[in-house]
């Protein structure tokens, strides 16, 4: 065995379907008395609900969270926390709602409660990526990593068929890269291998199904331990290269992780072949790649980053950035295999 480092992020999970019935219990044990709600726009209604779930202890809603938590939304929910004395948070959402209590958390350090809607794992790690003036800036602090996550399975029923399926494949990809990256470790790969074999096992049955609960719940826990993996180790080229094709044409996120994440994991498959058997053993097929490919692909997830607004000279700017400040990565990055490797997904061809 490889000598290693394993780091523990603290946190309390508490998991289950009706788990959010617990909140009010979460929000005494950490002693709070001025709870801000946070959710997006299109979730205020969850922000309401919980709001009354917490009752004399809630003192507002804040539901303006947006992706890519800009810097400006979080002044402003920074104002309403001054203004209401708040002394702790509650975030309902995906990773735009998280990222901005974490974005607060930074700031005060108040406890967040965090109750994930969706499979993006930001809840478990200490990580935040903040946008201002067009640029997303990525930090790590333990302060930012939520105190308290309530996963409830009931809350995912909503999520639609195809964002469950790229919310899936996004959580797919941070067991990936935690199994080959530099930093990887024994416990970190065994919860990897069980991350994708939890989410490939659930995803078809959400897919048949949206409100089929063994399914959701399979999916939400690899989701769980998938947000593990991202929190513990650092990531390689396929993180690096979604986040710079985010932040160049501003594409949605989870998506282009789906887009992406089979042609990079061809293009790493001969310089990490333990990683590959890892994967090939959760998903229950023969080739990593060709897999996942397939499994996003007959859940009807779009494929091809020409369908998700890249330009065609994103393949040549993408590879020039990547190429301009090269990373680790199991198989060195070489501009003829990045440049194929971009020019694949934006095709969106099988690998
Ligand atoms: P999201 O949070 O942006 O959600 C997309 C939309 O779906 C939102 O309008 C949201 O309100 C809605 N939605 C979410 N759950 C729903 C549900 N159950 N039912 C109905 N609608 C629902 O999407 P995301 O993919 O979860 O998060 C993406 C963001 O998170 C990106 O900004 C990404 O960078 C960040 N992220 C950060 C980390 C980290 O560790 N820092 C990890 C993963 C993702």
């Amino acid at each position: 065995m490889d000598p290693f480092v394993y780091n523990a992020n603290p946190g309390r999970v508490i998991f289950g379907g009706g788990t959010l019935s617990r909140l009010p219990a979460e929000v005494e044990r950490l002693g709070l008395t001025r709870v801000l709600v946070l959710a997006t726009p299109v979730q205020e209604s969850y922000a309401q609900d919980i709001a009354r779930r917490i009752g004399a202890r809630s003192a507002g809603v804040f539901a303006d969270a947006r992706m890519h938590t800009p810097v400006e939304v979080t002044e402003r929910a920074m104002a309403a926390v001054a203004a209401q004395h708040i002394d702790g948070l509650v975030a309902v959402g995906g990773g735009s709602t998280t990222g901005l209590a974490k974005a607060i958390a930074l700031r005060t350090d108040l406890p967040q409660i965090v109750a994930p809607t969706t499979y993006a794992g930001s809840e478990m790690t200490p990580i935040l990526g903040e946008t201002q003036a067009g640029r997303k800036v990525t930090q790590s602090s333990p302060r930012i990593l939520p105190e308290v996550v309530i996963y409830d399975v009931d809350l995912t029923f909503t999520l639609p068929v195809a964002q469950s399926v790229t919310s899936g494949i996004n959580a797919i990809a941070h067991a990936v890269e935690a199994l080959y990256t530099r930093e990887a470790n024994p416990l970190i790969s065994m919860l990897a291998e069980s991350a994708i074999a939890a989410l490939a096992g659930g995803l078809p049955g959400i897919a048949r199904n949206p409100t089929d609960r063994e399914a959701r719940t399979q999916a939400l826990y690899g989701a769980w331990l998938a947000g593990i993996c991202l929190g513990s180790v650092g990531m390689a080229l396929h993180h690096k290269l979604c986040h710079t094709l985010g932040g160049l044409y501003d594409l949605p996120h989870a998506e282009t992780h789906t887009a992406v994440l089979p042609h990079a994991v061809a293009y790493n498959r001969d310089a990490a072949p333990q990683a590959m058997r890892a994967v090939a053993r959760a998903m229950k097929v023969d080739e990593p790649a060709t897999g996942l490919y397939d499994l996003a692909a007959s859940l009807g997830a779009k494929m091809a980053l020409r369908d998700l607004g890249m330009p065609q000279r994103g393949i040549a700017e993408a590879a020039a950035v990547a190429l301009s400040n090269p990373y680790w990565n199991p198989r060195p990055l070489e501009q003829a295999g990045i440049h194929s490797l971009l020019a694949s997904a934006y095709d969106g061809t099988r690998p």
